[in-house]
């Protein structure tokens, strides 16, 4: 029996559990109509796990949205121009985010490299071809104290260096005919003395362009227009965090010039510092779908979903007497419920370090943050009934642990 029968005899399946007119049992059946399966993270001994750690890339991230993915696959079908692509999808993001113009890039560290290589070039063919050697070019990129680790790399990725500042003085101080733009990371929003609106105020007066990091910010949703309101000139964001999109992808969205410089510096072209960083036609739509989705979501709904499960996550641990939980929500970034746990140790014997590693190893694996103090958890990147099976691995653990 051909599959197509095997599916439509199952639409007529009689309740004695034998497919109407053959003699092929329920099960052999639906084991026939499914789709052949095949588990390649099995095949290659990849280990799969319950991710109630977060959107960390290292991690893979989150799991994309069953309409990315069918967009993806639908996309991956056809041919299509990537100017046209970038052209239509940016209109799009651009109306959705409040924005004068977007481009999809490869992930928000693109995002931030394009964008400000856009600022640095303008549209001169020249000066994309010149980068990232700045001579006689604008070549300094004016950032916090507190906001100059980590990802403040990926400006410099254009040639351009970090010129710390602390205070206003420091900045009228700093800014001369070498100043390109002034950078801000929305995490570090509260530890810097200038705020946002603050930042912006100062890029209008000086006449420099302000960019804004906000990756993992897209929670709550008002944050993707929050920053074109308030004026920031350059607004980075991540596909594959909250906004559940394609890993590889990110929006750079901002001013209009700005948008068409940072596209000369960007694939499909060549001669350039971003050639390397790639979006195909299916992370372009992929992403567009993605932004789509999630601002069309009811959020209100999706909190108290998270909450749900942080609850029955907190109420495994809590059955120890020994455990302390707390449920708290970060300020400014990756604003989602996070539930800390910690314990007595002279209680419960092994430190957090080594119930995540326990937690890691068992069957199914888990993954989870925190320090050797404590055990750190969300529940925005995890998938329906998990939050049951971490629950009962919690109560496992720390209970063998006490004992
Ligand atoms: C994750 C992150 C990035 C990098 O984003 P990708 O989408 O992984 O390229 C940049 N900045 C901040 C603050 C981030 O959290």
């Amino acid at each position: 029996m051909k599959r197509r029968e095997v599916i439509k005899n199952l639409s007529i399946l009689p309740v004695s559990g034998v497919v109407l007119g053959s003699a092929i049992p329920f099960e052999t059946a639906l084991a026939m109509a499914a789709p052949p399966k095949r588990d390649i993270f099995k095949e290659l001994g990849i280990r799969t796990f319950i991710n109630a750690a977060g959107t960390y890339t290292a991690l893979s991230g989150c799991i994309m949205h069953d309409d990315v993915v069918e967009t993806i696959r639908y996309s991956s079908q056809k041919f299509a121009a990537i100017e046209e692509c970038q052209d239509a999808v940016g209109k799009k993001i651009a109306e959705m985010l409040h924005a004068e113009a977007a481009m999809v890039t490869a992930g928000c560290w693109s995002a931030l490299v394009l964008g400000t290589a856009g600022v640095l070039t303008g549209t001169d063919p020249k000066k994309v071809a010149q980068l990232p050697h700045l001579d006689n070019m604008k070549s300094e990129i004016l950032v916090q104290k507190t906001h100059n680790h980590g990802y403040v790399h990926a400006p410099t990725n254009t040639g351009a260096r970090i010129v710390e500042v602390e205070t206003l003085q420091d900045i009228e101080k700093a800014i001369n005919e070498k100043t390109a733009m002034m950078w801000f990371l929305n995490y570090a929003g509260p530890d810097g003395q200038i705020k946002d609106k603050e930042w912006v105020a100062l890029g209008k007066k000086y006449g420099i362009p302000t960019m804004i990091d906000m990756a993992a910010d897209a929670t709550p949703v008002e944050n993707l227009w929050k920053f074109h309101d308030m004026g920031f000139d350059l607004v980075c964001l991540s596909g594959g965090k909250g906004l559940t999109g394609p890993q590889s992808a990110g929006i750079l969205s901002g001013k209009k010039d700005l948008i068409a410089a940072a596209r000369l510096n960007a694939p499909p072209r060549g001669g350039n510092i971003g050639r390397g960083m790639k979006v195909n036609k299916e992370e372009i739509l992929g992403m567009y779908v993605a932004l789509e989705k999630f601002i069309n979501r009811d959020h209100q709904k999706q909190w108290k979903i998270w909450e749900d499960r942080i609850a029955i996550m907190e109420k495994g641990a809590k059955s120890d007497p020994g455990v302390t939980t707390t449920v708290t929500v970060p300020p400014v970034a990756n604003i989602t419920p996070t539930l800390t746990i910690s314990w007595d140790m002279t209680k419960i014997k092994v430190d957090a370090n080594e119930i995540r590693n326990r937690l890691r190893k068992g069957n199914p694996s888990i993954e989870m943050m925190g320090g050797k103090e404590n055990l750190v958890i969300t529940s925005w990147m995890m998938r329906d009934g998990e939050d049951k099976i971490v629950a009962g691995r919690l109560v496992e653990e720390l209970k063998k642990a006490s004992a």
